[in-house]
């Protein structure tokens, strides 16, 4: 039994401040560690800037923090995110990699603040951009900002009418391919997984032989949103292409998005099998780093 009574003690999703999730890293390691999560993965997106916060709080708290991050990718195969474990937060090639998607992401919500005012919704980038407090700028905190200055009703009503994809203000990214995530992730020493497989669009016996070529090692069958049919395909999937199955909350803090932070059961054997891989494939060579900055 868990203090709470309703978490389990794995989490290898989640996320804070430092990207677009609702509390500083610390205070979302504590918040886990009072619900009884012992091992926690934080993935924010494109950024390792909470790790070492995350880690020191850990450490005082009785929760092994994973380092990890959550890359977005854009194909023609949906929402394809790979999530990227063991990753080294001083790894300094890395970091420029990660800071390129950032100010990738930073460019994108400029132009969605140039196209908010000009249809009459004005918000000040500067404002987004404490809202974001130095984490990886997104469409939250554009929702966020809107909220603030009365143009709409709630945060989710700015996704509806402002923000998604087909709407008027949106602004597609540029970015990573799901091959080059997960090659990216390999090129640092770190164990690639395919995050939600559900947003996927594509069929992922298509897609899955490309990943598992490029270097992908695991896959989120345990999700909140996954029904028990989708777990147990995702777990079969797994086993046919020799993917370790993971999963997490995805927590961010907001209550629209993801599990509470442990709500989601987690098998010990997932995290012995990614620590094996880790020994075992830590700096691959065999997977090169494909040239960035190509814009699509
Ligand atoms: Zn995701
Ligand atoms: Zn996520």
């Amino acid at each position: 039994m868990t203090p709470s009574g309703d978490a389990y003690p794995i989490d290898l999703h989640t996320h804070s401040l430092r990207s677009d999730g609702a509390y500083a890293p610390g205070e979302l390691v504590r918040m886990a560690a009072a619900r009884g999560v012992r091992i926690q993965a934080l993935a924010d997106h494109d950024t390792l800037a909470g790790v070492a916060e995350a880690v020191a709080t850990g450490q005082e708290t009785g929760v092994r923090v994973i380092p990890a991050t959550e890359l977005n990718t854009e194909s023609e195969w949906g929402d394809v995110h790979v999530l990227g474990y063991f990753l080294d937060p001083a790894d300094a090639v890395l970091g420029e990699r990660l800071r390129w998607l950032r100010e990738d992401r930073g460019r994108r919500v400029e132009l969605m603040v140039e196209k908010l005012g000009a249809l009459g919704y004005p918000v000040r980038l500067e404002r987004v951009m404490e809202i974001a407090q130095g984490g990886a700028l997104g469409r939250p905190h554009l929702a966020q900002a809107l909220l603030e200055a009365g143009h709409v009703p709630s945060y989710d009503a700015a996704f509806e009418t402002l923000l998604s994809k087909d709407s008027p203000a949106y602004v597609a990214r540029v970015g990573l391919t799901p091959l080059e995530a997960v090659r990216l992730v390999r090129a640092h020493g770190g164990v690639p997984a395919l995050a939600h497989p559900g947003t996927v669009a594509l069929e992922l016996e298509k897609v899955l032989p490309e990943l598992v070529d490029a270097g992908l090692a695991g896959i989120e069958c345990y999700y909140g949103s996954h029904s028990v049919d989708a777990t147990v395909r995702y777990l079969a999937l797994a086993a046919r292409y020799g993917l370790v199955p993971t999963g997490g909350s995805d927590f961010h803090g907001r209550g629209e998005h993801g599990a509470p932070l442990g709500g989601v059961r987690v098998p010990a054997a997932s995290i012995d099998a990614l620590d094996a891989l880790r020994a075992s494939d830590a700096r691959v060579s065999a997977y090169h780093v494909e040239p960035l900055g190509r814009a699509r």
